[in-house]
Protein backbone atom coordinates (compact mmCIF):
# COMPACT_ATOMS: atom_id res chain seq x y z
CA UNK A 1 0.00 0.00 0.00
CA UNK A 2 1.18 3.91 -0.61
CA UNK A 3 0.69 7.08 0.50
CA UNK A 4 -1.81 7.71 -3.30
CA UNK A 5 -4.43 4.60 -2.37
CA UNK A 6 -5.48 6.90 0.85
CA UNK A 7 -8.38 8.86 0.21
CA UNK A 8 -8.36 11.98 -1.16
CA UNK A 9 -12.04 13.27 -0.24
CA UNK A 10 -12.69 12.29 3.63
CA UNK A 11 -15.85 11.57 2.98
CA UNK A 12 -17.90 9.98 6.51
CA UNK A 13 -21.04 11.14 6.02
CA UNK A 14 -22.94 7.86 6.47
CA UNK A 15 -21.07 7.21 9.50
CA UNK A 16 -22.08 10.60 10.57
CA UNK A 17 -26.16 9.74 9.73
CA UNK A 18 -25.37 5.83 12.21
CA UNK A 19 -23.69 7.93 14.78
CA UNK A 20 -26.18 10.37 14.99
CA UNK A 21 -29.09 7.88 14.98
CA UNK A 22 -26.84 5.60 17.82
CA UNK A 23 -26.91 8.71 19.83
CA UNK A 24 -30.56 8.53 20.53
CA UNK A 25 -30.45 4.97 20.81
CA UNK A 26 -27.38 4.28 23.40
CA UNK A 27 -25.95 6.49 25.98
CA UNK A 28 -23.21 8.45 24.11
CA UNK A 29 -24.23 6.58 20.93
CA UNK A 30 -21.39 4.11 22.07
CA UNK A 31 -21.22 0.32 23.92
CA UNK A 32 -18.11 1.47 25.12
CA UNK A 33 -17.41 5.11 26.48
CA UNK A 34 -13.70 4.59 24.56
CA UNK A 35 -14.78 4.17 21.26
CA UNK A 36 -16.29 7.90 21.09
CA UNK A 37 -14.40 10.69 19.82
CA UNK A 38 -15.25 12.74 22.82
CA UNK A 39 -11.89 13.88 24.02
CA UNK A 40 -10.03 14.36 20.24
CA UNK A 41 -13.43 16.24 18.67
CA UNK A 42 -15.08 14.69 15.71
CA UNK A 43 -17.52 12.12 15.65
CA UNK A 44 -16.71 8.22 15.25
CA UNK A 45 -15.97 6.07 12.39
CA UNK A 46 -18.70 3.33 11.92
CA UNK A 47 -17.02 0.27 10.78
CA UNK A 48 -18.55 -1.94 8.14
CA UNK A 49 -15.63 -4.83 8.31
CA UNK A 50 -12.16 -5.36 8.86
CA UNK A 51 -9.67 -7.94 7.82
CA UNK A 52 -5.96 -8.36 8.50
CA UNK A 53 -4.27 -4.90 9.16
CA UNK A 54 -7.35 -2.95 7.86
CA UNK A 55 -10.55 -1.56 8.37
CA UNK A 56 -12.89 -0.27 6.16
CA UNK A 57 -15.96 2.25 7.13
CA UNK A 58 -19.10 2.50 6.12
CA UNK A 59 -18.67 5.17 3.61
CA UNK A 60 -15.56 2.49 2.12
CA UNK A 61 -12.43 4.39 3.61
CA UNK A 62 -10.03 2.41 3.95
CA UNK A 63 -7.82 2.51 7.47
CA UNK A 64 -4.98 0.70 8.74
CA UNK A 65 -5.98 -0.21 11.99
CA UNK A 66 -3.86 0.10 15.44
CA UNK A 67 -6.59 -0.69 17.76
CA UNK A 68 -7.44 -3.98 16.95
CA UNK A 69 -10.37 -4.21 18.57
CA UNK A 70 -8.68 -2.44 21.77
CA UNK A 71 -5.57 -5.78 21.59
CA UNK A 72 -7.56 -9.11 20.51
CA UNK A 73 -6.59 -8.71 17.02
CA UNK A 74 -2.83 -9.99 17.31
CA UNK A 75 -2.60 -12.42 14.44
CA UNK A 76 -4.77 -9.56 12.74
CA UNK A 77 -8.45 -8.90 12.05
CA UNK A 78 -10.36 -11.92 10.58
CA UNK A 79 -7.86 -14.39 10.28
CA UNK A 80 -9.18 -17.21 7.66
CA UNK A 81 -7.76 -19.60 10.19
CA UNK A 82 -9.58 -18.51 13.01
CA UNK A 83 -12.92 -17.70 11.50
CA UNK A 84 -13.18 -21.51 9.92
CA UNK A 85 -12.39 -22.76 12.76
CA UNK A 86 -14.91 -20.57 14.69
CA UNK A 87 -17.57 -21.16 12.32
CA UNK A 88 -16.83 -25.51 12.04
CA UNK A 89 -18.08 -24.53 15.85
CA UNK A 90 -20.41 -23.60 15.86
CA UNK A 91 -22.64 -26.35 14.06
CA UNK A 92 -22.05 -27.77 17.21
CA UNK A 93 -23.40 -25.59 19.51
CA UNK A 94 -23.04 -21.89 20.74
CA UNK A 95 -22.92 -22.62 24.19
CA UNK A 96 -23.14 -25.85 26.45
CA UNK A 97 -23.67 -24.90 29.72
CA UNK A 98 -21.41 -28.27 30.52
CA UNK A 99 -17.88 -28.69 30.29
CA UNK A 100 -16.03 -29.35 27.01
CA UNK A 101 -12.81 -30.36 25.84
CA UNK A 102 -12.02 -27.77 24.47
CA UNK A 103 -11.74 -25.84 28.01
CA UNK A 104 -8.81 -28.23 28.74
CA UNK A 105 -6.79 -27.11 25.35
CA UNK A 106 -7.25 -23.57 26.43
CA UNK A 107 -6.36 -24.31 29.74
CA UNK A 108 -3.39 -26.07 29.05
CA UNK A 109 -1.99 -23.60 26.45
CA UNK A 110 -2.04 -21.07 29.32
CA UNK A 111 -0.94 -22.84 32.10
CA UNK A 112 1.84 -23.87 29.46
CA UNK A 113 2.29 -19.92 28.39
CA UNK A 114 2.05 -18.04 31.45
CA UNK A 115 4.79 -18.97 34.23
CA UNK A 116 2.50 -17.69 37.17
CA UNK A 117 -0.69 -20.11 36.21
CA UNK A 118 -0.80 -23.66 37.40
CA UNK A 119 -4.32 -23.21 37.42
CA UNK A 120 -7.06 -20.99 35.74
CA UNK A 121 -10.67 -20.10 35.27
CA UNK A 122 -12.42 -18.94 32.50
CA UNK A 123 -14.47 -15.69 32.48
CA UNK A 124 -16.35 -13.87 30.05
CA UNK A 125 -14.57 -10.33 29.90
CA UNK A 126 -11.12 -8.83 31.33
CA UNK A 127 -13.63 -6.96 33.64
CA UNK A 128 -14.98 -10.32 35.37
CA UNK A 129 -11.16 -11.57 35.29
CA UNK A 130 -10.03 -8.58 37.93
CA UNK A 131 -12.87 -8.33 39.90
CA UNK A 132 -12.88 -11.84 40.24
CA UNK A 133 -9.51 -12.29 41.08
CA UNK A 134 -9.83 -9.02 44.21
CA UNK A 135 -12.29 -11.50 45.80
CA UNK A 136 -9.66 -14.52 45.42
CA UNK A 137 -6.87 -11.97 47.20
CA UNK A 138 -9.28 -11.17 49.96
CA UNK A 139 -10.46 -14.77 50.35
CA UNK A 140 -6.86 -16.08 50.41
CA UNK A 141 -5.40 -13.49 52.61
CA UNK A 142 -9.12 -12.48 54.45
CA UNK A 143 -7.63 -8.89 54.43
CA UNK A 144 -9.50 -5.98 52.70
CA UNK A 145 -7.64 -3.57 51.73
CA UNK A 146 -5.47 -3.28 48.05
CA UNK A 147 -3.14 -1.17 46.29
CA UNK A 148 -3.40 -0.33 42.39
CA UNK A 149 -1.82 2.20 40.34
CA UNK A 150 -2.82 5.52 39.17
CA UNK A 151 -3.41 5.82 35.60
CA UNK A 152 -4.12 1.70 35.91
CA UNK A 153 -7.42 0.26 34.56
CA UNK A 154 -8.50 -2.75 35.78
CA UNK A 155 -12.07 -3.16 34.07
CA UNK A 156 -15.41 -0.96 35.88
CA UNK A 157 -15.70 -2.92 38.52
CA UNK A 158 -16.42 -0.70 42.00
CA UNK A 159 -13.70 -1.13 43.60
CA UNK A 160 -11.41 -0.27 40.86
CA UNK A 161 -12.56 2.65 39.56
CA UNK A 162 -10.03 5.41 41.55
CA UNK A 163 -7.56 7.28 39.94
CA UNK A 164 -8.54 5.02 36.73
CA UNK A 165 -7.30 4.71 33.47
CA UNK A 166 -8.59 3.95 29.72
CA UNK A 167 -12.10 5.89 29.27
CA UNK A 168 -12.00 7.53 33.07
CA UNK A 169 -8.81 8.76 32.20
CA UNK A 170 -9.66 10.25 28.59
CA UNK A 171 -12.65 11.71 29.73
CA UNK A 172 -11.52 13.58 32.62
CA UNK A 173 -13.89 12.25 35.23
CA UNK A 174 -14.18 12.27 38.43
CA UNK A 175 -14.38 8.62 40.23
CA UNK A 176 -17.53 7.70 38.71
CA UNK A 177 -21.05 8.36 40.64
CA UNK A 178 -22.48 4.90 41.80
CA UNK A 179 -19.67 3.42 43.09
CA UNK A 180 -20.42 3.85 47.19
CA UNK A 181 -17.73 5.88 49.42
CA UNK A 182 -17.56 2.66 51.31
CA UNK A 183 -16.49 -0.25 48.08
CA UNK A 184 -13.74 2.23 47.55
CA UNK A 185 -12.55 2.99 50.97
CA UNK A 186 -10.33 -0.48 51.19
CA UNK A 187 -8.57 1.24 47.90
CA UNK A 188 -5.34 2.62 47.84
CA UNK A 189 -3.16 3.67 45.02
CA UNK A 190 0.08 4.69 44.91
CA UNK A 191 2.06 6.49 41.63
CA UNK A 192 3.28 4.04 39.01
CA UNK A 193 7.31 2.98 39.07
CA UNK A 194 6.85 4.39 42.66
CA UNK A 195 8.20 1.78 45.14
CA UNK A 196 8.81 4.36 48.27
CA UNK A 197 5.11 5.28 47.76
CA UNK A 198 3.81 1.26 47.85
CA UNK A 199 5.83 0.88 50.74
CA UNK A 200 4.70 3.66 52.82
CA UNK A 201 1.07 2.34 52.39
CA UNK A 202 1.98 -0.74 54.26
CA UNK A 203 3.47 0.61 56.98
CA UNK A 204 0.41 2.93 56.97
CA UNK A 205 -1.89 -0.61 56.71
CA UNK A 206 -0.06 -3.02 58.53
CA UNK A 207 -1.51 -6.42 58.23
CA UNK A 208 -4.50 -4.72 56.42
CA UNK A 209 -3.36 -5.18 52.49
CA UNK A 210 -4.28 -8.41 50.63
CA UNK A 211 -2.29 -7.32 47.67
CA UNK A 212 -1.06 -5.01 44.81
CA UNK A 213 -2.63 -5.11 41.13
CA UNK A 214 -0.74 -3.74 38.58
CA UNK A 215 -1.00 -3.48 34.68
CA UNK A 216 3.41 -4.92 34.81
CA UNK A 217 2.96 -2.45 31.42
CA UNK A 218 0.32 0.07 31.71
CA UNK A 219 -1.65 0.14 28.71
CA UNK A 220 -4.35 2.37 29.88
CA UNK A 221 -2.62 5.97 30.40
CA UNK A 222 -0.67 5.53 27.31
CA UNK A 223 1.98 3.35 27.38
CA UNK A 224 4.18 3.57 29.90
CA UNK A 225 7.23 0.78 30.72
CA UNK A 226 8.03 -0.09 34.22
CA UNK A 227 11.56 1.01 35.59
CA UNK A 228 14.46 -1.66 35.84
CA UNK A 229 13.58 -3.32 39.17
CA UNK A 230 10.23 -2.01 40.04
CA UNK A 231 8.61 -5.45 39.57
CA UNK A 232 10.68 -7.01 41.27
CA UNK A 233 10.62 -4.49 43.94
CA UNK A 234 6.64 -5.36 44.49
CA UNK A 235 6.95 -8.46 44.75
CA UNK A 236 9.32 -8.63 47.53
CA UNK A 237 7.56 -5.91 49.27
CA UNK A 238 4.45 -7.70 49.27
CA UNK A 239 5.59 -11.03 50.33
CA UNK A 240 7.38 -9.27 53.26
CA UNK A 241 3.85 -8.11 53.75
CA UNK A 242 2.31 -11.39 53.56
CA UNK A 243 0.12 -9.75 50.76
CA UNK A 244 -0.42 -11.19 47.14
CA UNK A 245 1.54 -9.30 44.03
CA UNK A 246 -1.47 -10.10 41.17
CA UNK A 247 -0.28 -8.99 37.22
CA UNK A 248 -3.19 -7.47 35.23
CA UNK A 249 -2.16 -9.23 31.58
CA UNK A 250 -6.01 -8.24 30.17
CA UNK A 251 -3.78 -6.37 27.76
CA UNK A 252 -0.09 -7.58 28.11
CA UNK A 253 -0.47 -10.99 27.58
CA UNK A 254 0.29 -12.50 24.75
CA UNK A 255 1.41 -9.23 23.49
CA UNK A 256 4.43 -8.31 24.85
CA UNK A 257 6.01 -12.07 24.61
CA UNK A 258 4.02 -15.35 24.45
CA UNK A 259 4.49 -15.55 28.27
CA UNK A 260 2.65 -12.10 28.85
CA UNK A 261 5.02 -9.33 30.46
CA UNK A 262 5.80 -11.93 33.87
CA UNK A 263 7.54 -13.89 31.59
CA UNK A 264 9.35 -10.82 29.27
CA UNK A 265 10.80 -9.39 32.90
CA UNK A 266 11.31 -12.44 34.71
CA UNK A 267 8.95 -11.70 37.43
CA UNK A 268 6.47 -13.91 38.93
CA UNK A 269 2.97 -12.84 40.91
CA UNK A 270 0.91 -14.74 42.52
CA UNK A 271 -2.13 -14.52 40.43
CA UNK A 272 -2.89 -12.95 36.98
CA UNK A 273 -5.65 -11.87 34.54
CA UNK A 274 -6.45 -12.14 31.52
CA UNK A 275 -8.70 -10.95 28.43
CA UNK A 276 -8.07 -9.93 25.13
CA UNK A 277 -5.56 -12.04 22.88
CA UNK A 278 -6.87 -14.98 24.82
CA UNK A 279 -10.31 -14.78 23.14
CA UNK A 280 -9.04 -14.38 19.58
CA UNK A 281 -11.90 -11.60 19.04
CA UNK A 282 -14.47 -13.60 20.89
CA UNK A 283 -15.38 -12.42 24.91
CA UNK A 284 -13.18 -14.16 26.91
CA UNK A 285 -11.15 -13.43 30.14
CA UNK A 286 -9.43 -15.36 32.79
CA UNK A 287 -7.70 -15.32 35.68
CA UNK A 288 -5.02 -17.84 37.33
CA UNK A 289 -2.43 -18.80 39.24
CA UNK A 290 -0.65 -21.10 42.07
CA UNK A 291 -3.00 -23.99 42.94
CA UNK A 292 -2.94 -23.90 46.16
CA UNK A 293 -4.40 -20.04 46.07
CA UNK A 294 -7.17 -21.38 42.65
CA UNK A 295 -8.34 -23.84 44.89
CA UNK A 296 -10.26 -22.00 47.14
CA UNK A 297 -12.79 -20.95 43.63
CA UNK A 298 -15.46 -22.95 43.95
CA UNK A 299 -16.33 -25.67 43.05
CA UNK A 300 -13.02 -27.09 44.88
CA UNK A 301 -13.14 -24.38 47.54
CA UNK A 302 -15.82 -21.76 49.19
CA UNK A 303 -15.07 -18.39 47.24
CA UNK A 304 -18.12 -18.13 45.05
CA UNK A 305 -17.57 -17.05 41.01
CA UNK A 306 -19.75 -18.03 38.16
CA UNK A 307 -20.54 -17.56 34.49
CA UNK A 308 -23.68 -19.24 32.12
CA UNK A 309 -21.52 -18.32 28.92
CA UNK A 310 -18.24 -19.03 30.76
CA UNK A 311 -15.77 -21.35 28.62
CA UNK A 312 -18.31 -21.68 25.76
CA UNK A 313 -17.09 -23.84 22.91
CA UNK A 314 -16.70 -21.01 19.89
CA UNK A 315 -15.12 -18.42 22.50
CA UNK A 316 -12.64 -21.35 23.32
CA UNK A 317 -12.29 -22.07 19.80
CA UNK A 318 -11.02 -18.19 18.76
CA UNK A 319 -8.81 -18.35 21.71
CA UNK A 320 -7.17 -21.66 20.64
CA UNK A 321 -6.78 -20.94 16.85
CA UNK A 322 -5.11 -17.45 17.77
CA UNK A 323 -2.84 -19.02 20.44
CA UNK A 324 -1.72 -21.31 18.16
CA UNK A 325 -1.33 -19.00 15.24
CA UNK A 326 1.01 -16.64 17.79
CA UNK A 327 3.04 -19.93 19.28
CA UNK A 328 4.66 -20.40 15.78
CA UNK A 329 8.19 -19.41 15.30
CA UNK A 330 9.50 -16.16 14.75
CA UNK A 331 5.71 -14.37 15.63
CA UNK A 332 6.93 -12.40 18.23
CA UNK A 333 10.31 -11.00 16.78
CA UNK A 334 7.83 -10.05 13.94
CA UNK A 335 5.79 -8.43 16.17
CA UNK A 336 9.14 -6.67 17.99
CA UNK A 337 10.48 -5.62 14.86
CA UNK A 338 7.29 -4.06 13.14
CA UNK A 339 6.26 -2.18 16.15
CA UNK A 340 9.90 -0.62 16.87
CA UNK A 341 10.22 0.11 13.47
CA UNK A 342 6.55 2.02 13.77
CA UNK A 343 7.28 3.29 17.15
CA UNK A 344 11.09 4.71 16.37
CA UNK A 345 10.07 6.33 13.13
CA UNK A 346 7.06 8.17 14.49
CA UNK A 347 8.83 9.63 17.35
CA UNK A 348 11.60 11.09 15.10
CA UNK A 349 9.53 12.29 12.39
CA UNK A 350 7.86 14.20 15.78
CA UNK A 351 11.24 15.43 16.80
CA UNK A 352 12.26 16.28 12.93
CA UNK A 353 9.49 18.37 12.83
CA UNK A 354 9.91 20.98 15.80
CA UNK A 355 7.54 18.67 17.99
CA UNK A 356 8.06 17.92 21.68
CA UNK A 357 7.68 14.22 21.92
CA UNK A 358 8.67 11.16 23.62
CA UNK A 359 7.58 7.41 23.34
CA UNK A 360 7.41 3.93 24.54
CA UNK A 361 7.01 0.71 22.82
CA UNK A 362 7.56 -2.84 24.30
CA UNK A 363 6.54 -6.04 21.90
CA UNK A 364 3.60 -4.89 20.03
CA UNK A 365 2.40 -2.12 21.97
CA UNK A 366 3.27 1.43 21.53
CA UNK A 367 2.64 4.89 22.50
CA UNK A 368 4.11 8.78 21.45
CA UNK A 369 3.07 11.14 23.69
CA UNK A 370 3.22 15.31 23.13
CA UNK A 371 5.28 16.30 25.72
CA UNK A 372 9.00 16.42 26.35
CA UNK A 373 9.18 14.69 29.59
CA UNK A 374 10.26 11.25 30.08
CA UNK A 375 6.53 9.40 30.95
CA UNK A 376 7.22 7.08 33.88
CA UNK A 377 3.98 7.75 35.23
CA UNK A 378 0.14 9.16 34.69
CA UNK A 379 1.15 12.67 36.14
CA UNK A 380 3.92 12.02 33.61
CA UNK A 381 1.56 11.07 30.64
CA UNK A 382 -0.77 14.33 32.13
CA UNK A 383 1.67 16.85 30.93
CA UNK A 384 1.17 16.12 26.92
CA UNK A 385 -0.19 18.43 24.52
CA UNK A 386 -4.31 16.85 24.30
CA UNK A 387 -5.09 19.92 21.88
CA UNK A 388 -1.81 18.64 19.57
CA UNK A 389 -2.99 15.30 19.95
CA UNK A 390 -6.25 15.82 18.90
CA UNK A 391 -4.92 17.42 15.22
CA UNK A 392 -2.70 14.49 15.28
CA UNK A 393 -5.64 12.03 15.38
CA UNK A 394 -7.93 13.73 13.17
CA UNK A 395 -4.86 14.07 10.42
CA UNK A 396 -3.99 10.59 10.83
CA UNK A 397 -7.63 9.58 10.50
CA UNK A 398 -7.78 11.54 6.97
CA UNK A 399 -4.82 9.65 6.34
CA UNK A 400 -6.12 6.59 6.39
CA UNK A 401 -5.05 5.71 9.87
CA UNK A 402 -6.84 4.62 12.48
CA UNK A 403 -4.89 5.58 15.93
CA UNK A 404 -6.66 5.25 19.36
CA UNK A 405 -8.81 8.57 19.92
CA UNK A 406 -7.00 9.39 23.09
CA UNK A 407 -3.41 10.38 24.46
CA UNK A 408 -4.27 7.80 27.49
CA UNK A 409 -4.04 4.79 25.22
CA UNK A 410 -1.42 2.32 23.59
CA UNK A 411 -1.57 1.81 20.62
CA UNK A 412 -1.57 -1.99 18.91
CA UNK A 413 -0.17 -3.56 15.96
CA UNK A 414 -0.46 -7.71 14.91
CA UNK A 415 0.98 -10.19 13.12
CA UNK A 416 -0.87 -8.17 9.91
CA UNK A 417 1.08 -5.31 9.18
CA UNK A 418 3.53 -5.23 6.83
CA UNK A 419 6.63 -3.06 6.20
CA UNK A 420 4.89 -1.50 3.72
CA UNK A 421 2.07 -0.20 6.07
CA UNK A 422 4.24 0.91 8.73
CA UNK A 423 6.09 2.86 6.02
CA UNK A 424 2.62 4.52 4.50
CA UNK A 425 1.59 5.11 8.27
CA UNK A 426 5.18 6.66 8.86
CA UNK A 427 4.65 8.49 5.13
CA UNK A 428 1.24 9.72 6.90
CA UNK A 429 2.68 11.29 10.04
CA UNK A 430 5.29 13.21 8.61
CA UNK A 431 2.58 14.90 6.29
CA UNK A 432 0.25 15.68 9.48
CA UNK A 433 3.09 16.67 11.78
CA UNK A 434 4.49 19.14 9.21
CA UNK A 435 1.65 20.55 9.45
CA UNK A 436 1.04 21.05 12.78
CA UNK A 437 2.17 24.04 14.58
CA UNK A 438 5.09 23.15 16.70
C1 LIG B 1 -9.24 -3.96 28.79
C2 LIG B 1 -8.70 -4.14 30.13
C3 LIG B 1 -9.51 -4.62 31.19
C4 LIG B 1 -10.99 -4.83 31.04
O1 LIG B 1 -11.29 -5.82 30.11
P1 LIG B 1 -12.75 -5.84 29.44
O2 LIG B 1 -12.73 -7.08 28.61
O3 LIG B 1 -12.87 -4.58 28.66
O4 LIG B 1 -13.73 -5.91 30.54
C5 LIG B 1 -8.90 -4.87 32.40
N1 LIG B 1 -7.58 -4.67 32.58
C6 LIG B 1 -6.79 -4.21 31.60
C7 LIG B 1 -5.32 -4.03 31.86
C8 LIG B 1 -7.33 -3.91 30.35
O5 LIG B 1 -6.53 -3.42 29.40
Amino acid sequence: MTASTFPTAFNTTKSQEIFNQAKHLMPGGVSSPVRAFKSVGGEPIVFDHVEGAYAWDVDGNKYIDYIGSWGPAIVGHAHPVVIEAIVKATYKGTSFGAPCVLENILAEMVIEAVPSIEMVRFVSSGTEACMSVLRLMRAYTGRDKIIKFEGCYHGHADMFLVQAGSGVATLGLPDSPGVPKSTTADTLTAPYNDLEAVKALFEANKGQISGIIIEPVVGNAGCIIPKPGFLEGLKAIAHENNALLVFDEVMTGFRVSYGGAQERFGVTPDLTCLGKVIGGGLPVGAYGGRREIMEMVAPAGNMYQAGTLSGNPIAMTAGIKTLELLKQTGSYAKLEATTKRLADGMLAIAHETGHAATGNQIGAMFGLFFTDKQVYNYNDAKTSDLAKFSKFHRGMLEQGVYLAPSQFEAGFTSLAHSEADVEATLHATRHVLSHIPA
